[in-house]
């Protein structure tokens, strides 16, 4: 708790007080090198030593396979939408061979459950032109807030490059509650900005994950790109301008970002080294399941005051509910100002829901307290005893 704030914000996000703290102290002098990190070169040994230390914390955390390099970019997730697909169009060029004789054009397949997976697809199609909408769920039931079942799923199978999705959804308050199971030879690509560190997951099933830091990870600037090594060998046909492939900007090339370990160009240092707060933060809590269960129990509180009141409800499907970002509307929808202003008065802030789909939306973050939220379900009865 910083001040008398609760900051529910999507993202830039509530970060753990005491990293702030620490941060505060170091600000000055880093590590006794007599300069703060943002005067450091990022070619010193401190910093080297910082960016493999941060590496380490994060695979820990997640179990991260040793066939998995860990990258640290820029650009954020908006970025990654373009990079998956120049990235795995190489690998999925190199798996059909060099002496490949059909025209290569391999479908990337899209599962759209909300705003930002439908962006990504939005993006994708800028630069290639055979995307394959699994499913949009806007197009099938009018608004986003469930997941259609697997078996109305139109995947392309082995043809794909990749099946693309994004694990949480934080406008509209979906999360998948299983990772999907594709033909095991496309690799899975999952836009995890929202939930990463929020529960432990088999990073072994993707191919790439990507997320930007801004909500579970520290500061804005800095995008975590996890990906398996496999997919970072260069077909040569790849390189040659006569290829019909267009070659991949270095700033967006996992095997470029991976060969220098991440510091091809100046790194975004300040953002890295609040991350590396933010992990040991999290493994002195004692790691992701510790912080799985208190994400549970804050997820569970939060969707029951709204299921049983009788003024509040959730525009999501009970098995895909986000447990980081929750969104409500109130029945009489004239009243959602008034609670947002008393929400504000009493130090609740950020609660206001995405522009797209106003309503109210609490986001319940790792660095959200159990405290905070039961602040705020004491609030929403409040707010519905006055109203009843
Ligand atoms: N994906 C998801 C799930 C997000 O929540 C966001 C940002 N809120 C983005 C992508 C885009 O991230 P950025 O603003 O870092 O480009």
């Amino acid at each position: 708790q910083t001040s008398n704030v609760w900051n529910f914000g999507p993202g830039p996000a509530k970060i753990p007080t005491s990293v702030l703290q620490r941060a505060q102290a170091e600000l000055l002098n880093y590590n006794n090198t007599g300069m703060s990190i943002m005067e450091l070169s990022h070619r010193s040994k401190e910093f080297e030593n910082l960016n493999n230390k941060t590496q380490r914390d994060l695979r820990t955390l997640l179990n991260i396979p040793n066939n998995y390099k860990i990258l640290f970019m820029q650009g954020g997730g908006n970025t990654q939408f373009s990079a998956v697909v120049y990235n795995l169009l190489a690998a999925k060029r190199h798996q059909l061979g060099e002496d490949l004789e059909e025209e290569f054009n391999p479908p990337l397949d899209y599962l759209v459950t909300g705003s930002w997976s439908s962006k990504a697809a939005e993006e994708a199609k800028k630069l290639y032109d055979n995307i394959n909408i699994v499913f949009d769920v806007k197009k099938l039931k009018g608004s986003y807030g469930s997941i259609p079942p697997k078996e109305e799923w139109k995947l392309s199978g082995s043809k794909a490059a990749y099946v693309y999705y994004c694990d949480n959804e934080t406008v509209n308050g979906v999360e998948f509650n299983h990772i999907p199971e594709i033909d095991p030879s496309v690799p899975l690509v999952c836009d995890m900005s929202s939930n990463i560190l929020s529960r432990r997951f088999d990073v072994s099933k993707f191919g790439v994950i990507y997320a930007g830091a801004q909500k579970n990870i520290g500061a804005a600037g800095l995008t975590v790109v996890i990906v398996r090594e496999d997919l970072l060998i260069r077909s040569k046909i790849f390189d040659n301008k006569n290829s019909g492939i267009p070659a991949i900007p270095s700033m967006l090339d996992y095997k470029v970002m991976a060969d220098f370990n991440s510091l091809y160009n100046t790194p975004p240092m300040v953002s890295i080294y609040i991350s590396s707060l933010v992990f040991e933060w999290l493994l002195e809590l004692g790691g992701i399941e510790a912080i799985e269960k208190t994400n549970s129990i804050k997820a569970e509180r939060l969707y029951e005051a709204i299921d049983n009141s009788k003024i509040y409800k959730s525009p999501v499907e009970k098995s895909v509910r986000s447990k980081m970002n929750v969104p409500f509307r109130i029945q009489q929808e004239e009243l959602e100002s008034e609670f947002l202003k008393g929400s504000i008065e009493l130090g609740m802030l950020q609660l206001k829901g995405h522009r797209s789909v106003g309503g109210i939306r609490a986001s319940i973050y790792n660095a959200m307290t159990l405290e905070g939220v039961d602040f705020l379900i004491e609030f929403m009865k409040e707010f519905e005893r006055k109203h009843c």
